[in-house]
């Protein structure tokens, strides 16, 4: 067992939870938030939302699931390395991507459309509106209560206009301060999974092909070094050598140019770490450019191809069209929504019922919003 460096998140430190509670006997409190937070509706949804492809395409892609297994992977590897908190980077990396809609980025863009004039939709804030609020599996309090510090991190951004409405969580919007380091490790881990998952489940897709990949220098040095040690490896093998090399060489990297950045900057504690004008952890200038060049390539090919813009474009459909129909009529929403839709109205007017429509199209799954939408539109579906 290694020991905590004082600039990692030491839990008998922490801010604490909202409501106070008695500490955990057999685990300790970042173990608790990370417990919560597997047990809780919407992380058992996140399999079956998708990133990219919907969750119908084919059962190999990744879903946010099996992502955020991945980012909890990867940012505890990292965290250990550092000798910060991994239960607390653990926690964070399984409840970064809670508050996503159906149909990744695509339904977001599109709820958040739709809620122009209401406040708008940012995922990074439902997935704190979830654990602050929206799960409803304690009797003693509203959401998962979990300590500031995984709160902290799972609010990875925040527009200004928000952060003043969120008190101590928001503080650091507006003053400009980082958050501890496991947020910071568990941000750049979902960078690194998602990248080379992406590169996966494309060529798997067949949107991108290997010499498309070519051209990206993180690749082409990695393929090289496999074609040379094992140059009649299938193509499935050789892909995956390839890529949990790129894996590892962004994680050796970011390790090394983290413990610089510490041994040169030495903050004390994490009071010191939240101070600092800019992250503590990031890559090095060159693979930053590199990481980089692997994110535009991504970006030109793979999620706008034609094939992903057809189903985006679907998405968007579905999510406009819920949207309007239940803000339109509410009787239309399932009892339980209905009446707090009705609840919020009340106390907010139209922008309560338009956050209540919101937090129903938020929560849906790929398949469920895609039943759903059969269900309100197509006259020969049951309702
Ligand atoms: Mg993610």
């Amino acid at each position: 067992m290694h020991s905590l460096a004082p600039f990692a998140a030491h839990p008998e430190q922490s801010k604490g939870r909202r409501v106070q509670e008695a500490p955990p006997s057999n685990r300790s409190e970042y173990q608790r938030d990370r417990d919560r937070i597997v047990h809780s509706n919407s992380f058992r949804r996140l399999e079956y939302k998708t990133q990219v492809f919907v969750n119908h395409e084919g059962d190999l892609f990744r879903t946010r699931l099996t992502h955020s297994l991945e980012v909890a992977q990867i940012g505890r590897a990292i965290a250990r390395t550092l000798n910060v908190n991994e239960d607390l980077t653990e926690a964070i990396s399984l409840a970064h991507d809670l508050g996503h809609t159906p149909f990744g980025h695509a339904g977001q863009d599109a709820l958040n459309k739709c809620m122009e004039g209401y406040g708008g939709f940012e995922h990074n804030l439902q997935s704190l509106r979830l654990v602050d609020v929206l799960e409803e599996k304690y009797a003693e309090f509203d959401g998962l209560n979990l300590t500031f510090e995984t709160r902290e991190g799972i609010l990875k951004h925040c527009s200004l206009t928000n952060a003043k409405k969120l008190g101590d969580i928001g503080q650091r919007f507006i003053q400009q301060q980082q958050p501890g380091l496991e947020a910071q490790v568990s941000n750049l881990a979902d960078e690194i999974a998602y990248n080379n998952h992406d590169v996966d489940d494309g060529l798997r897709s067949g949107l991108i092909v290997l010499e498309q990949l070519e051209e990206i220098s993180l690749f082409k040095e990695q393929h090289d070094i496999v074609k040379s040690l094992y140059p009649k490896l299938s193509v499935r093998r050789a892909t995956h050598e390839i890529i949990r090399r790129m894996i590892n060489l962004l994680i050796s990297d970011l390790t090394e140019n983290t413990k610089n950045n510490l041994q040169q900057l030495k903050p004390q504690n994490i009071a010191d770490v939240r101070a600092q004008p800019k992250a503590l952890v990031s890559f090095s200038e060159n693979m930053q450019q590199r990481n980089l060049q692997l994110k535009q390539f991504l970006r030109n090919n793979l999620y706008s191809h034609y094939r992903v813009f057809r189903m985006t474009n679907k998405a968007k459909n579905i999510i406009q069209n819920l949207f309007d129909a239940l803000m339109t009529d509410t009787r239309l929403l399932p009892h339980e929504y209905a009446d707090k839709a009705k609840q919020m109205e009340l106390h907010e007017g139209d922008p309560g019922k338009a956050r209540a429509v919101a937090d129903y199209i938020a929560g849906m799954t790929d398949r469920y919003a895609i039943t759903e939408y059969k269900r309100l539109f197509d006259p020969t579906q049951l309702t």
